[in-house]
């Protein structure tokens, strides 16, 4: 009997490094240096080291990073940051929540990123910073995106939460990890992102040595010396414990990272002749690190699809399914319907197979023969 399919499957990945890990969370427990014990900082150096950066602030999770890397750019209320509308809340959540203003821009509908084209329309006198989204795994088209930075005098905030590892090349062929080529980066250890821990985790990365020191402030109530707090900050960090599960995982995400490319490379050359799925494009510039291998279903009804294939046992997910102009919580910025066509079409017809470190060749064999059936048997 097959084994049960799994979007991600966190514990076969754990058991291939059970005594490590076991013996790294013993060794925070036996000591019971719980907050900001040693492994934090062993960690953030090694995080560092392996990203080619100079800082690495770690905190709670990953929507914290980005609230940690807005605030230490000191930005006032009204402050205009632009983002893609295809993404995870998380992006748009913070800008608002800090009372700036989030303008959305469109995104590719070949790499599902910020289109490039668009961003600098966008960009008004109020305008400050933009928040780019590595989705899925691969990285915005970062160089263009620099320059208009640049020309505009705007800050650049990566979101790199699916994008941990993956490179950019740069045209003079300097080649950059996700998170380090702006101002700042921000990621995410949730335990499905392609660094997981074990609950919740997340950094900034910056070459940034004043935004370093703003950040670290930042995400310990504002304060640099204890009981004197300079800045209004928060209160978020990484976990010990957390740190000490990373610290093993960390040398381990490159063949992690390749793992998934080897899954994604098999679903498309078994998919590529399939005429109503569109397959992931590998953008020009960046690796892919697979967070998740999305197709779009444009030949036939996407829902069906994926009940037909969650009645086969074969979970798929939907990111995301309503746009974020489309939200409830973001209708009072004003935009219709329409207003980004592109992304509402990819939350009608995105589809994100299973892919995970884990997953063994007959299971993928099974998703592939199975959706191969379930799409030649589907009206058009
Ligand atoms: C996961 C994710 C986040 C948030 O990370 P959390 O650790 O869950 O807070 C932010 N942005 C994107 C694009 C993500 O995928």
């Amino acid at each position: 009997m097959q084994q049960k399919i799994h979007m991600v499957d966190l514990l076969g990945q754990y058991q291939k490094i059970k005594p490590e890990v076991d013996a790294a969370l013993q060794q925070v427990i036996d000591r019971t240096a719980f907050i900001n014990g040693p492994e934090v900082q062993d960690f953030s150096q090694a995080f560092a080291h392996y990203n080619r950066v100079s800082h690495v602030v770690t905190c709670g999770n990953g929507t914290d990073a980005i609230q940690i890397a807005l605030m230490a750019l000191g930005l006032g209320p009204g402050d205009e940051v632009i983002l893609p509308v295809h993404t995870y809340v998380a992006t748009a959540e913070i800008i608002a929540l800090l009372r700036l203003k989030p303008v959305f821009v469109d995104v590719d509908p070949a790499t599902f990123n910020i289109n490039i084209k668009q961003l600098e329309a966008a960009i008004s006198p109020q305008t400050k910073a933009v928040v780019p989204v590595h989705l899925y795994g691969q990285c915005a088209d970062m160089e263009p995106l620099l320059a208009i930075a640049r020309k505009h005098g705007l800050f650049v905030v990566e979101d790199a939460a699916q994008a941990v590892g993956a490179t950019y090349t740069f045209a003079d062929g300097t080649v950059k990890k996700a998170g380090t080529m702006g101002d700042m980066g921000c990621t995410s250890f949730f335990p499905s992102k392609n660094l997981g821990c074990f609950g919740d985790g997340g950094a900034i990365l910056t070459n940034n040595e004043t935004l370093a020191t703003r950040a670290r402030m930042i995400a310990n109530h504002g304060q640099r010396i204890k009981y004197h707090h300079d800045i209004v900050g928060c209160n978020s960090r990484l976990d010990t414990l957390q740190a000490a599960v990373l610290k093993v995982k960390l040398p381990h995400l490159d063949a992690y990272n390749a793992t998934r490319n080897k899954v994604a490379e098999r679903y498309t050359a078994l998919l590529r002749q399939q005429e109503k799925i569109i397959l992931p494009t590998m953008a020009k510039n960046s690796s892919h690190v697979f967070h998740q291998y999305t197709v779009r279903v444009t030949g036939t009804d996407r829902d069906k699809v994926k009940e037909q294939l969650q009645a086969a046992g074969i979970p798929t997910m939907i990111y995301y399914p309503v746009p974020l102009h489309l939200q409830k919580a973001y209708r009072h910025l004003g935009y219709a319907a329409g207003a980004f066509p592109v992304a509402e079409e990819l939350s009608a017809t995105v589809l994100s197979l299973p892919i995970h470190t884990e997953l063994a060749e007959e299971q993928q064999d099974y998703i592939i023969e199975t959706l191969i059936h379930i799409l030649d048997q589907s009206p058009r």
